[in-house]
């Protein structure tokens, strides 16, 4: 059985093929430039040769229409028909309060999706819009809405409310929702599996860090806190995103640079984090050739960084009545040997020991803390597609 997972950004769109009885990837891929000049789509099917072709993508339904005549290409197609792809599986970015899981996507859903499209005004549409080109292109095919948000449902209001007048969570749903889900709930299945211990009974601090980075608390595999918010601005500083700052500092800025709101969110998103305390970049491993250059403001972005993570991680002790273990994922998680050694070499004041041989891996399955650590240390490759097609499947079965 193979389920066509689809994450669509706005101008862009990756998608995977997974045959689910072999839990393998068949094809994987990248349209870009959808509605702009140069467009492309890279195609790589599985033990043959990448096919890359730059061609006019006007829009969503072109994009998966390439995609679905590289699959079944008679020379590097994986499979014979579109027939046999059993569902497709789509990455919503937001739920809001509608959706606590995973759903079969029909008009309602869609409508329902259309009201969470103020809390995410440049994702969802995309999502959107890749949906809509599926239901043209496949109309016979069930498909599934898998949402950054659901897993973070489980959050208490003690943890969700903003201490803002309580009107403006009635009015306009401001609260905290949290992201990365589907990444947290992956390797929080994982994590279970790796220790052996029944998912709904594992205590997890989880954290995502890439170029958008989150931590989350699960409680007994359900989520009780984590570090984005109404948006995935808030937490960490992340590659180009401020994390949480004071808020004051808006309007500070809009007073004193005469900046608007649009002004002030572009700065916010994408000017700062590592990138804006650095100057250098936005890339964990540039920052990390600075540093060793000797760029001060480089070793700060870092250090603010790391000490981020480990505040996060004390906050989650507090939250939490024991911990199993403390996870790391995304790209700086699963490759970021020093960061991984930063961080950890903080936490020795919780009984936390990492062990320096076995930290040094990189995307790979491993408990890296001693024999005597209170808490394990694990890495564990995240796999959102996986994911996706996993709760696809389940719910067209
Ligand atoms: P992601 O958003 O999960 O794809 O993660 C991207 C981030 O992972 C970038 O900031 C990269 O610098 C970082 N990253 C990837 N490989 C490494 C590595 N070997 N060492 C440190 N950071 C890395």
């Amino acid at each position: 059985m193979n389920i066509l997972v689809i994450n669509c950004g706005s101008s862009s769109l990756k998608f995977q093929l997974i045959d689910m009885e072999k839990n393998e990837v068949s094809a994987k891929g990248l349209v870009e430039r959808i509605g702009i000049d140069n467009s492309r789509i890279k195609y790589e099917p599985t033990g043959k040769d990448e096919v890359e072709q730059i061609t006019d993508i006007p829009d969503h339904t072109v994009a998966i229409e390439l995609v679905l005549n590289s699959i079944i290409d008679k020379d590097h197609g994986v499979i014979s028909s579109l027939d046999e792809i059993s569902a497709i599986g789509h990455r919503v970015v937001h739920g809001g309060e509608e959706f606590n899981g995973s759903v079969l996507i029909d008009d309602a859903v869609i409508k329902a999706m259309e009201k969470c499209i103020d809390l995410a005004p440049l994702h969802n549409p995309a999502n959107l819009m890749g949906i809509a080109a599926c239901q043209k292109l496949m109309p016979n095919t069930p498909m599934v809405g898998v949402f950054d948000t659901a897993f973070h449902q489980t959050i208490d209001p003690v943890n969700y409310i903003y201490a803002i007048p309580y009107e403006y969570y009635e009015k306009h749903q401001i609260r905290r929702y949290g992201f990365h889900g589907t990444s947290h709930k992956y390797v929080t299945q994982r994590a279970a599996e790796i220790l052996g211990k029944d998912v709904n009974e594992v205590n997890l601090i989880t954290c995502h860090l890439g170029n958008g980075s989150s931590i989350a608390a699960i409680k007994n595999g359900k989520v009780i806190d984590t570090s984005m918010g109404l948006t995935p601005l808030e937490g960490l500083p992340m590659g180009t995103r401020c994390g949480n700052i004071d808020p004051a500092i808006v309007p500070f800025l809009g007073r004193k640079e005469n900046m608007d709101y649009d002004a002030i969110d572009a700065m916010m998103n994408k000017k700062s984090g590592v990138l804006g305390v650095s100057g250098v970049s936005s890339d964990f491993r540039d920052l990390e050739n600075a540093s060793k250059e000797g760029n001060e403001r480089a070793q700060l972005a870092l250090d603010m960084f790391h000490n981020s993570v480990r505040k996060f991680i004390g906050s989650y002790f507090v939250q939490l009545d024991s911990v199993d273990a403390i996870i790391f994922t995304a790209g700086v998680g699963e490759n970021g040997i020093t960061s991984r050694a930063e961080i950890c070499k903080g936490l020795k004041s919780l009984g936390i020991e990492m062990d320096d041989e076995l930290n040094n891996v990189r995307g790979k399955d491993r408990i890296f803390s001693t024999e005597n650590s209170s808490v394990k240390l694990m890495i564990i490759p995240t796999n959102e597609e996986l994911m996706i097609a996993q709760d696809t499947l389940s719910l067209i079965k």
